[in-house]
């Protein structure tokens, strides 16, 4: 693939919306030819090594083999069909592979287009239960602050409300609860007075509350922060207390990211309903997955409607289904836990330089994620091009310079990697 002319980056500039991003002197965009590796080749010869993996989905690194052949192969097959009253063996490998891999309660999947869409139907799916059980009236969500779940509708109104803008859309968004987010850090001994302020919510709210969802462990979007496996494993007795379901949203650290093969793990617990998607497809092409347990399919399926009542038309994908197929295989072949160790420990050499700066207020790494998180925000369209005069593709937003990368990337890239992100993290001091 040849990388853009000027005249297409022109036409991107006035014509194109990049996430986040305004149409008012829109800083220039880094055109990219093509990816390999852990390496992003840019159209004028420059080679960067990507800490950011894409926002956490290629974790097997980019043009992959196996996933490249698995795409060719479906292509000749067949590319898409509608789900509705029809399948195909892509899907039903697909489920059953993410039925096997999750915990046991969770056996009945629902494909999505993305994670946004997957948190909807998670959202859906809690309401749906309630209603079947004939009590309507529990169809609020309880979130945690700090949290981020996504930017569609159902999804913004369950984000931390001042990080998620909510002031933006008041009045549109549902009207959801927010418990404080959990101060125990996750090496820390936990302090019961942490979750004291969720059990007060459950109590007065169990009548109308449908779930509680959250990032379990690692907080991601809403302030890169790991928190205590313990206060997830009392949140879940917690919801289970006060008839109040638990949605685990691992749309980020599912398969692998955070040291464990779910961030559940570290608790040793199972929610009800779990939200998967990013390196679903090793970051090919959108998707995203739904679970819940048989209980909840049941009884959905019993109510009013007879029927869950979601059906897009993208839904069970074959073509993206088939390259998450592989991408679970690619996974589960690897010793993907001694590769994400090996990761942590080369962030945690890497990035321990940046705690003794002036501007560095906290300096942490889980797993495959490193963040380095600065006293005051940096202004990303100075920062960015430093990043790229250093050779690395690394994305700050606000406080936070952080990087999620492919498993694969090797010591010595991690090294390079780390070693700009503190260089840059100087040069701002
Ligand atoms: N939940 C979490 C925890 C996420 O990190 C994201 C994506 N950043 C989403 C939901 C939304 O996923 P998508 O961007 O695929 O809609």
């Amino acid at each position: 693939m040849k990388g853009p002319s000027s005249e297409q980056l022109a036409f991107d500039s006035q014509h194109i919306w990049h996430p986040y991003s305004s149409m008012i002197n829109p800083p220039a965009m880094f055109p990219v030819e093509s990816a390999a590796g852990v390496r992003l080749r840019l159209s004028d010869g420059r080679e960067l090594i990507d800490g950011m993996a894409s926002w956490w989905s290629a974790v097997h690194g980019y043009n992959h083999p196996r996933l490249n052949a698995a795409a060719k192969a479906q292509i000749d097959d067949v590319s898409h069909v509608m789900f509705g009253g029809l399948t195909h063996t892509p899907a039903i490998e697909l489920a059953r592979m993410l039925v096997d891999m999750t915990p046991a309660p969770l056996e009945r999947v629902f494909i999505a287009d993305s994670g946004s869409v997957s948190v909807e139907v998670a959202l859906k799916m809690a309401i749906q239960y309630w209603h079947a059980k004939g009590k309507p009236g529990k169809h609020r969500m309880l979130s945690i602050r700090n949290g981020y779940h996504g930017d569609t509708f159902g999804a913004m109104s369950v984000c931390d409300p001042v990080n998620g803008m909510h002031e933006l859309f008041s009045g549109v968004l549902a009207q959801q609860l927010f418990a404080p987010r959990p101060e125990t850090s996750f090496d820390s001994t936990f302090n019961p007075e942490d979750i004291a302020e969720l059990e007060q919510m459950l109590v007065q709210h169990q009548d109308e509350l449908a779930a509680l969802i959250l990032e379990p462990v690692v907080q991601g979007a809403g302030g890169m922060r790991f928190y205590s496996p313990e206060w997830l494993r009392q949140a879940r007795e917690l919801c289970d207390r006060y008839e109040v379901l638990l949605i685990a949203d691992e749309i980020a650290t599912g398969f692998g990211r955070s040291g464990e093969l779910f961030a559940c793990n570290h608790a040793g617990i199972s929610p009800d309903i779990l939200c998967l998607g990013k390196a679903l497809t090793g970051g090919y092409m959108t998707l995203a997955a739904t679970l819940a347990t048989a209980d909840i399919a049941q009884t959905i399926s019993s109510g009013g409607a007879g029927c869950f009542m979601h059906g897009p038309t993208f839904m069970g994908n074959p073509l993206a289904c088939a390259v998450a197929l592989e991408s679970l295989k690619l996974l589960q072949e690897m010793d993907w836990q001694t590769e994400v160790q090996r990761v942590e420990s080369g962030l945690k050499k890497g990035l321990e330089p940046a705690r003794e700066l002036a501007s560095v207020e906290d300096v942490r790494v889980l797993g495959a994620i490193g963040v380095i998180e600065r006293k005051q925000p940096v202004n990303l369209a100075e920062v960015q091009p430093m990043f790229v005069e250093r050779g690395v593709w690394v994305r700050p937003f606000g406080k936070l310079i952080y990087v999620m990368p492919a498993y694969i990337m090797t010591d010595e890239d991690l090294a390079t990697l780390t070693h700009a992100m503190v260089d840059v993290v100087r040069a701002l001091d």
